[in-house]
């Protein structure tokens, strides 16, 4: 090797010299890392596939070159992880092509003491029966007197439920302690809004009936959207006409908005609260009024519902 070849060898030579001054590109290569391509670069074909380990189901691309694969990244087009992969996802390389990994089924029977070798049919078939006979013997959807059981959290649905909720969050979050603790606990404040957000779901839910569940009847919805507007209303009238402001912290605040006093600021709010309440079950109250209509004109709605 000549002096002129070991020099020209040297980065900080090719830094200093050369089109690289910071030094990470061509000034920090190797002969070797020059000639280096990515294996997803020369694949031969990108199969599209999901991550197997997880229910979260990543997008995967699979690099194949030979009919072997030589790579495995996230995919960019899928909606549930776009491109990315958690670092067991990322291993999934491994995953197909480790020596050791398992390649047959393997089957213990109860009590034995070594594994034996199952066909992919025979295992299949095996679970399937299991997942079947567990069903058979343990699924539930009637109760014993015929009635078809709704589990989980719809029991939230039911209007006996979610209107006294709904009525209970609203009331306690006006609660002069209550809604102090919000303002000063942004934990609190959290759980404030989250509580909002679900009840009020779980009203709406019942009034516009998304799933055409017919929990209740058309007329039922229209006399629910009535009776929650109603109580809105009664809610916003001790802020509308009352004669002091209620929370401190509005009356301790130094900044007073357009100069108004804690009162009228108060006043205001429970006016505002009218506005928004006449606005939307106003709103649901109308179209439920047309859709009875319609219903009784014989059009457009089931008249079971009516
Ligand atoms: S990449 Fe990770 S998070 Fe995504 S499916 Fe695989 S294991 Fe689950």
């Amino acid at each position: 090797m000549g002096v002129r070849t070991w020099i020209e060898g040297w980065p900080v030579y090719r830094q200093l010299t050369g089109t690289d001054p910071l030094g990470r590109g061509a000034a920090a290569q190797s002969e070797r890392s020059k000639t280096l391509t990515a294996r997803t670069e020369t694949a031969d074909r990108v199969a599209k596939s999901v991550c197997p380990y997880c229910a979260v189901g990543c997008g995967q691309r699979i690099f194949v070159k030979d009919e072997q694969i030589v790579q495995i990244e996230g995919d960019p087009d899928s909606p549930v992880s776009r491109g990315r992969l958690c670092p067991k996802g990322s291993a999934s390389l491994s995953l197909v092509t480790s020596d050791r990994r398992q390649r047959h089924v393997l089957y213990r029977r109860p009590y034995a003491t070594e594994w034996e070798r199952l066909d992919l049919e025979t295992a299949m078939d095996m679970i399937a029966d299991r997942v079947l006979a567990a069903r058979d013997a343990t699924w539930e959807d009637r109760d014993d007197q015929n009635r078809p059981l709704r589990r989980t959290l719809s029991f939230l649905l039911r209007p006996r439920v979610a209107v006294p909720l709904w009525l209970t969050v609203l009331i306690l979050w006006h609660v002069p302690a209550m809604y102090d603790a919000a303002l000063r606990h942004p934990a609190v404040h959290r759980a404030e809004h989250l509580s909002f957000v679900v009840v009020g779901a779980l009203v709406w839910t019942l009034l516009i009936d998304p799933a055409r569940h017919g929990r209740l009847t058309l007329n039922e919805r229209l006399g629910l959207a009535i009776v929650l507007f109603w109580i809105g209303q009664v809610l916003a009238y001790p802020f509308v006409f009352g004669f002091e402001p209620y929370y401190d912290v509005y009356v301790d605040q130094p900044h007073r908005l357009f100069g108004l006093s804690p009162l009228a600021d108060q006043k205001l709010a429970g006016l505002v609260m009218m506005i928004e309440q006449s606005a939307t079950l106003g709103a649901a109250i109308v179209v439920l009024l047309l859709l009875a209509r319609r219903a009784r004109a014989g059009r457009g709605v089931t008249p079971e519902l009516v």
